[in-house]
This record gives C-alpha cells, structure tokens and sequence, in this order.
C-alpha cells in the first residue's frame, strides 16, 4: 500500500491552464528557517510628490505635462515597447531562424491622483473607477482592427522592477496573442470541446466544494490559491459566471470585481505588514473577432515575497533549468493568507 501524500512528500502538480507541471517539496518548509526575520521600514509618501512623473500636473519625459486629474489618468506611455507603426513583415530563413514584425499600442494607467496610496489602501468606489477604465480601455483597444490581445496589468513594488511608487497599471495591446494566452487558450479549448463547460468554471465548483483553498468570496467572484501555485502565496481571482473578457461584466459584477480585488490586496498587505509586491493582471479571449467560449475571465497575481517584507523567492538554478519549485503547499499559504484580517494593518485600532 501507497502512503503516499501530498502534505509530507515531494510531488509534481499539473497546471491545467499552461500544461506545465511544477514541483512541490513540503518536507522542506519543515526545517528550520535561520535567516532573520525583519520588518519594513514604513515608508510615509507625500500625497504630492513633485519630482514624480505620474502625479497630477507633472512634466514626463519628452516635455508632456499632466492634467490637472482627480482619480484615474490614462496615457499612451512615453517609451512604448510596441509601436503601431512597425512596418509589416517576417524573416523566414529556414526553420531556425524566424522573426515577424509586431505592432501594438502601450498605455499607462494612473489609478489615483493620490500619490501615497495603493489599492489595497483606496476606497471601493475609486477601486471600481480603476474596473471601469479597465473595460473602457479593453473596449477602445479591442475595436481597432490592428489590435488582438490586450493585455491590462500591474508590476506593484520596487521588488518586482516598479520604479515609480505611484499607484499604477499598465496595458499593453498587441497584433498577436502572446504565449501565455496561446497556452491557455488551447488548454481551455481542449476541455471545452470535450467536457461542453469551462475549464476555470468546473474548477471553480471543486473548489467551492473543498474549501481548502479558498481565501475570499463574494456574489460573483472567487479569490483563491490555485493548486498549481507557483509562487508562495500566488492567487487568482476568478469569475463565477463564464465571461470571454471584462467588457462582458455587468455593473454588479464589476463592483463586486473591485470589492475581491480590494479585499484580496488587503490580505497581501496584512501578511507581512508591508506594502506587498506583487505581478497581477486580467486574462481574457483574443480580440480577433472569433468567439471563445471556452475562454474564462480570471486574474492572476504573482508575488515574490517568501518569509517577510524583505524574503523573496528567486526562480532561480532548477527552476530556470528545469522546472518552478515551491516548498510551502497551496494549502498552508492558503491557510496563513485566509486567517489574516480583512482590515488593513494600518487601519486596525489595536495597534
Ligand atoms: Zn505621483
Ligand atoms: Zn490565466
């Protein structure tokens, strides 16, 4: 007989949404942990900050000015990675050696004129300003011909490359479908065509049923630890009812997408009582113009911290090499981030 279990031994999970299989070695966050343990200097910003390039009335590069915005601004970003005047074509020399040109439009999306906080830190109407901006981007972008994936996103912390502290997000829309999409969109197809319903969607219901993994729930979304968790407390917030993209969203379910979102942050910021760093952004269909059935609205976040406000994790030797490792499981990263509070540490009165 097998004693085989996932709680006390090395084993690989599958991500049913990219294919890919990551490893897993609970044993190891047994051992004891010698490295210090510190807390983050809490760093006050100015609700102003001259010298930053995002806030209200400021100069950016290229001698543009801000307006004068309350709430959300939004702009095509001074130092675009795409360009939608590439010149159409490809380089075709033989089958080691292919290049095709790319167009796409970048944008930057400042979701406050308030310069010292985050979203986990803003309101929940000003939260949904943020949801709203979203589809009215997703919207305008999806509409242009040269347009077929746009991909809205936030890079939060200097840990995760963010150079400007300023509340912000990016979008950036590009003629073809990049590679992650393309792996999510041929798993969901797959399951879809052979199951008749969403692969995210019937995740979604095992999830509910389990409870292991569940960290918020409201009327219409779900935010939780996926199984396949890479990072230590990576999470995906995912829609309860099967939607191809944000656009599709009604007002209810929009308001409720900011309240997840405001509540699953909170979380983050409580963990370790630090402004968390974190990777997130929307996944959703192609804008084609084909219909994707199988495509199910979700988020992911992404973020680095392992132990503490300073404790990364480093995808680094065999997760270059060879394949993502965790030592903590889905389950107790699931379990520390749910037993937190649902106040943010610097709003909770016992302090
Ligand atoms: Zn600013
Ligand atoms: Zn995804």
């Amino acid at each position: 007989m097998s004693n085989f279990n996932i709680e006390d031994f090395p084993h690989r999970r599958l991500n049913p949404l990219t294919g890919d299989w990551i490893l897993v070695s609970p044993h190891r966050a047994k051992r004891p942990w010698q490295g210090q343990v510190e807390k983050a200097v809490s760093e006050d910003r100015p609700k102003y900050d001259p010298g930053c390039y995002l806030c209200a009335g400021n100069e950016r590069a290229g001698g543009k000015f801000n307006p004068d915005y309350k709430g959300t601004f939004v702009f095509t970003n001074d130092f675009s990675a795409l360009l939608t005047d590439t010149p159409e074509g490809k380089i075709d020399e033989g089958s080691l050696f292919q290049a095709k040109s790319e167009s796409g439009i970048c944008k930057v999306i400042c979701f406050s004129d308030n310069h010292s906080i985050t979203i986990p830190e803003m309101e929940l109407e000003d939260i949904r300003k943020v949801v709203d901006v979203w589809c009215q981007e997703f919207e305008e972008l999806s509409s242009n011909p040269m347009i077929n994936y746009v991909q809205i996103f936030e890079n939060k912390g200097a840990i995760m490359g963010c150079s400007n502290p300023h509340p912000h997000g990016q979008i950036w829309s590009s003629s073809s479908v990049p590679t992650e999409l393309m792996k999510e969109t041929k798993t969901q197809k797959e399951y879809f065509e052979k199951h008749g319903t969403t692969l995210l969607g019937d995740y979604l219901k095992a999830e509910l049923d389990k409870k292991e993994r569940l960290l918020v729930e409201n009327e219409h979304f779900v935010a939780l630890v996926p199984y396949w968790a890479v990072w230590p407390f990576e999470t995906m917030i995912i829609s309860k009812r099967p939607v191809q993209n944000i656009s599709l969203l009604t007002d209810a379910e929009r308001t409720s997408l900011a309240d997840i979102y405001q509540k699953l942050t909170i979380k983050y910021d409580n963990l370790f009582e630090v402004s968390f760093a974190y990777s997130s952004g929307l996944h959703q269909a192609s804008t084609d113009g084909n219909d994707y059935p199988e495509w199910h609205f979700h988020m992911h976040f992404y973020p680095p911290l392992l132990r503490s406000a300073s404790v990364k994790k480093f995808m680094v030797g065999y997760e270059m090499l060879a394949s993502p490792q965790r030592d903590i499981t889905a389950e107790q990263a699931a379990r520390r981030l749910r037993e937190l509070s649902g106040v943010h540490y610097k709003h909770q009165t016992n302090k």
